[in-house]
């Protein structure tokens, strides 16, 4: 018999094969849900993971090149065509007359953007980045950890009065705290607006309309939980921001690992079948059924922790009619933003002592008295950070 560790939780595993979760906490351990690991749709995965399993033998996927004709020279098409299927099938990205450009992760992709968009309007002084606060923690530091000439963050994009030409990044729905945006920057400035769309999937928010600008940024990360194969992607209308994000990706890593992209494919491809496949809707069998419900509970759960803590406070978000589940549906973000009750200045610091750990409000460009909580983690940290919440009474 050993404990084995399996995304986070411990396990018994037996020598006939059997494992049991093991609970990893001890009254003295730390909840974390700092961070935002999308491993809460495990239990899905574990179910589809024959339909899932890929074989890539050794004289397989060597080149550098994917698809010689594509303008993004290092995509394959098999990744092409499951994510041209995937939008087609959940209704959420206009992709016709637009360049698609593959990433590792859109993390990269966001950089190859900053590059592509400021590169094209050359200026003697950095272009400015902003968005609109409370921001995703990232940017600031992705931003400016080369110290470009071309581009640096300059924070809140709703305080932004500056005459020059800004970058506004608009995050929707938004990390940390799930609301649906639009551009803020008010300047009569030149702007180029980047959309990160990272959460905008139905089991996170209902999908009211087909997103349709210029620069749209898409991650496997937060749509099916495959986090660990860093595949991002942006649907771009001009071809030359599209050439020259290319060029960045050329040079940061000469293209993105085939083995990620037919594996990632592959997976699309299993989500898209079922759907195709199955005439109901409604079933635990289909990913974002399976995965919206796991999200709806959580948030019911969590709610009622955060009502009886009377700590905190929580964003309240719109009921809308979802076109891809056909349901008037509420949001489930996956993060939840709290603010403290008066009378408590520092969120973070009053949930450590309870032995939660979060990211607090300044990392995102607000006050102390907020604090980012991951819903995207495993089981049993999502179960203990609920019964803490709940115990978490005001003296
Ligand atoms: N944008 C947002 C808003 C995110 O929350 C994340 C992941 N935390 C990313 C981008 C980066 O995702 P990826 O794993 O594709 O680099």
């Amino acid at each position: 018999m050993v404990v084995s560790t399996i995304s986070g939780s411990s396990h018994l595993s037996y020598s006939n094969g059997t494992t049991i979760p093991l609970s990893t906490f001890s009254s003295n351990s730390f909840v974390n849900v700092e961070k935002g690991d999308p491993v809460a749709f495990r239990s899905y995965w574990e179910k589809m993971r024959e339909e899932c399993t890929i074989e890539i033998k050794g004289d397989e996927w060597m080149s550098y090149f994917g698809d010689t004709n594509n303008l993004c020279w290092y995509m394959v098409p098999q990744m092409r065509d499951a994510i041209l299927r995937l939008h087609n099938m959940v209704g959420n990205a206009v992709t016709k007359d637009k360049f698609l450009v593959l990433g590792t992760g859109s993390s990269q992709l966001y950089q190859a953007l900053l590059y592509a968009l400021s590169s094209l309007e050359p200026s003697d002084r950095p272009i400015n980045v902003v968005a609109a606060a409370p921001y995703y923690s990232e940017y600031k530091d992705a931003t400016d950890i080369l110290q470009s000439r071309l581009f640096q963050w300059t924070g809140d994009a709703a305080l932004y009065d500056k005459g020059e030409p800004y970058m506004e990044v608009v995050t929707s729905p938004n990390n940390p705290d799930g609301t649906l945006r639009v551009p803020v920057v008010n300047s009569g400035a030149k702007g180029k607006v980047i959309y990160d769309l990272a959460y905008y999937w139905p089991q996170y928010t209902p999908i009211i309309y087909e997103a349709d600008n210029d620069v749209m940024l898409f991650t496997f990360s937060k749509c099916t939980g495959h986090a660990g194969s860093r595949i991002g992607w942006a649907f771009v209308k001009d071809i030359e921001v599209a050439k020259k994000m290319i060029r960045f990706v050329h040079l940061n890593s000469i293209g993105v690992s085939k083995e990620s992209q037919i594996r990632a494919a592959k997976i699309i491809g299993v989500i898209c079948d079922g759907y195709q496949n199955l005439k109901s809707i409604e079933s635990d069998r289909l990913f974002f059924y399976y995965s919206k419900r796991l999200m709806k509970e959580r948030w019911e759960k969590f709610k009622g922790a955060v009502e009886q803590s009377k700590v905190f406070t929580l964003t309240k978000y719109p009921t809308s009619y979802c076109h891809f589940n056909k349901d008037l549906s509420e949001q489930y973000p996956a993060f939840a933003w709290l603010k403290c009750v008066e009378g408590i200045e520092d969120g973070e610091s009053y949930l450590e002592k309870l032995k939660i750990r979060t990211r607090g409000g300044k990392r995102f460009g607000v006050d102390t008295k907020y604090v980012r909580i991951s819903m995207i983690g495993t089981d049993d940290e999502f179960i203990k950070l609920c019964t803490r919440l709940s115990n978490a009474k005001r003296e």
